[in-house]
C-alpha cells in the first residue's frame, strides 16, 4: 500500500492519459485521415452543418439529429472561407486562457493535427503557477520555479496573442481583443479560469487586495504576502480565511495554512495561525488535522463554521476578519474569497445563475453557447475538483472530442484522473486522487478507483510524497509549457 502510494502519482496519471487518448485518437496522425474533408465527408469542416440559429441547450439536437442535419446539408455553404480552403488551411480553433487548461488545450490540439490553426488568447506573456505558491508564500521556493512562458507552444505552431479577450459574438463567431483586433473561430475553447467574488464579503473588494491579499490567482498577490509574513513581528497572528466551496483547489487554503505555520515555527516561533472557515468539513480532513497535533499544536488553530469561523466582513483598516459569533484582528490577514468562473465566461454567455459554465462532460461544449467548450477551473465538472490536474486532464478531453467533432465522430466516453498534493511541511504532504467518468450527464467519481494517502503512513511515505508533488509539478508543467 505504501509502496503503491510512493509511486510517481505523475506518471500514473499520465498512464491514464495515454489510455484515454489512445482510445480517442490524440496523438494519432491519421485522426485527420479525412480531413480535409471529402465532398461526401460529414465533419464540420466540411459543409455548415450546424445552423448558426440552433437553440442551446433545450432546442439542441441530439447527436442522431446533429448528424442527419450534418449528412443532409454536406452540400450547404461552406464554413471556412473560400481562400482558407483553397490554401488547405484548417479550421480556426481559438482558445482564450493560457493556463494549466488553455495551454494544455492548444498544444493537445496543434500536436494532434498541425493542419489546424491554433491561436491562443492570453492577458499575460508570463504565466504564474499556483500549484506549490503556497511553498513561495512560506519562503520555501523560488517564485521563479513558478514562472512559465509560451515560446515553446509558438515553436510548434500555436499562434500567440497577448491580449485580454473583451467581447464575444457566438453567431458570427468571432473574438475581440483588448487592442481592438478579431479572431474568428469554428470552434472556441473558453479556460479562464477563476475571478473572486469582490464584496460578497462586504468590505473585500479588489482595492482592499492590495492591503489583504487574496493571493488565490496572480503573481503579485503571491508575493505580497510573502512579503508582509516576512514583516510580521514574532508574536503577532495570521489570519486566513477559507470559502465555501466550489473553490479553486478546495485543499489548498489547509495546505497554506500549514505552511505558514511551519514558516512561524522556523522564523517567528511566539507567532500563531488561525484558519476561519466557512465549511465543517474539507478535503482530507483527518490527514490534515493530524499533521496539525503532530507538527503545529498550539500554532494553528482552525475555527470551523460551527464554531463560528464564517467570515461575514472585513474591516480593511485594522485588518480585521468579523464572523458569526466574534471578531479577529490580524498582523497578516489573508482572505481567499468566494469564487465564479473568470469573467470572460459573463461576456461570452456561457455562465449560468451559479456564475460557473455548464459543459456537456463529453466533449466539455457549453451547454449554453454551440461551439464554445469551457475547460478548467471555470466549467462544472460535476464531482472534479477544480484543480490544476483536473483542468489538464479536461483539456485533452475536451481536445480530442473537437478533432472527433470536427471530423463528424461521436466521442467515446472519457475517464478522466486528479491527483491532489498538499504539502504540510517541506519534508511531509499528503494526497488525494480521484477516477472520473461521465453518468447523468455530469462527471462521477468512480467508486474504489481513487483515494487519499494513508491516515496512518510513516514520515517516510509522507517525505516521498513530498517529492512526488514536485515531480508531478515539473511533469506537468515540462508537459504543457516545456
Ligand atoms: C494556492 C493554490 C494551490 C494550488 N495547488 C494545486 C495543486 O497542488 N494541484 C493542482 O492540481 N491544483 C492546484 N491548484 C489549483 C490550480 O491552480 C487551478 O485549478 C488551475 O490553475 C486551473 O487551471 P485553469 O487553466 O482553469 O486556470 P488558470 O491556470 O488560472 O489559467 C487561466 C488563464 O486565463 C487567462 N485569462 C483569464 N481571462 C482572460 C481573458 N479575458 N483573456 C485572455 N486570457 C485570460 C489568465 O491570465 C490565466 O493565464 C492550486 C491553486 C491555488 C490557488
Amino acid at each position: 500500500m505504501h509502496e503503491a502510494l510512493a509511486r510517481d502519482r505523475g506518471e500514473a496519471e499520465q498512464d491514464v492519459f495515454l489510455a484515454f487518448v489512445s482510445r480517442n485518437g490524440i496523438g494519432n496522425s491519421r485522426a485527420f485521415a479525412a480531413w480535409p474533408p471529402s465532398p461526401h465527408g460529414r465533419g464540420e469542416a466540411n459543409g455548415n452543418v450546424e445552423d448558426a440559429d440552433a437553440k442551446m441547450p433545450d432546442g439542441r439536437r441530439n447527436r442522431r439529429e446533429f448528424l442527419g442535419t450534418a449528412i443532409a446539408s454536406a452540400a450547404a455553404a461552406a464554413v471556412f472561407p473560400a481562400p482558407a480552403i483553397a490554401q488547405g488551411a484548417g479550421p480556426n480553433i481559438v482558445v482564450v486562457g493560457g493556463g494549466f487548461a488553455g495551454a494544455s488545450c492548444a498544444r493537445a490540439l496543434k500536436q494532434t493535427d498541425s493542419r489546424l490553426a491554433v491561436t491562443l488568447v492570453e492577458a499575460n506573456k508570463t504565466f504564474v503557477a499556483c500549484p506549490l505558491s503556497n511553498a513561495v508564500i512560506a519562503g520555501l521556493r523560488d517564485f521563479k520555479l513558478q514562472q512559465f512562458g509560451y515560446d515553446k507552444l509558438a515553436a510548434l505552431g500555436v499562434s500567440l496573442a497577448f491580449a485580454a479577450a473583451t467581447a464575444f459574438d457566438p453567431h458570427a463567431r468571432t473574438v475581440t481583443l483588448a487592442d481592438g483586433s478579431m479572431r474568428s473561430y469554428d470552434r472556441l475553447v473558453l479556460a479562464p479560469g477563476i475571478d473572486l467574488r469582490w464584496n460578497a464579503l462586504p468590505g473585500y473588494d479588489e482595492g482592499a487586495s492590495v492591503q489583504i491579499p487574496h493571493a488565490w490567482k496572480d503573481g503579485e498577490q503571491i508575493l505580497l504576502l510573502r512579503k508582509q509574513l516576512e514583516a510580521m513581528p514574532d508574536g503577532g497572528v495570521v489570519v486566513l480565511s477559507a470559502p465555501v466551496n466550489p473553490a479553486r483547489c478546495p485543499p489548498a487554503p489547509y495546505e497554506r495554512a500549514c505552511l505558514i505555520a511551519h514558516y512561524l515555527k522556523i522564523h517567528k516561533p511566539r507567532a500563531k495561525v488561525i484558519l476561519l472557515d466557512a465549511k465543517d468539513t474539507f478535503s482530507m480532513q483527518r490527514l490534515f488535522q493530524n499533521a496539525w497535533k503532530e507538527l503545529y499544536a498550539g500554532r494553528l488553530e482552525w475555527v470551523a463554521l460551527s464554531s463560528g469561523g464564517n467570515v461575514t466582513s472585513v474591516e480593511v483598516k485594522t485588518r480585521t476578519l468579523v464572523t458569526d459569533f466574534d471578531r479577529f484582528t490580524a498582523d497578516v490577514a489573508n482572505v481567499i474569497p468566494p469564487q465564479r468562473a473568470g469573467r470572460v465566461a459573463d461576456l461570452a454567455g456561457v455562465a449560468d445563475r451559479t456564475g460557473w459554465c455548464p459543459v456537456d462532460p463529453m466533449t466539455f461544449e457549453s451547454k449554453l453557447q454551440r461551439r464554445i467548450h469551457v475547460i478548467g477551473d471555470a466549467a462544472i465538472a460535476g464531482a472534479m475538483p477544480k484543480s490544476a490536474s483536473a483542468a489538464n486532464a479536461e483539456a485533452k478531453l475536451c481536445a480530442a472530442a473537437i478533432i472527433k467533432l470536427l471530423n463528424g465522430e461521436p466521442s467515446p466516453a472519457p475517464v478522466l484522473l486528479s491527483t491532489c498534493y498538499s504539502l504540510i511541511a517541506p519534508d511531509y504532504a499528503i494526497s488525494i486522487n480521484g477516477t472520473y467518468r461521465p453518468a447523468d450527464d455530469q462527471f462521477v467519481e468512480v467508486a474504489g478507483a481513487g483515494g487519499t494517502s494513508p491516515i496512518d503512513a510513516p514520515r517516510s511515505v509522507r517525505a516521498r510524497e513530498a517529492a512526488a508533488s514536485e515531480g508531478w509539478f515539473d511533469a506537468v508543467t515540462r508537459e504543457i509549457y516545456g
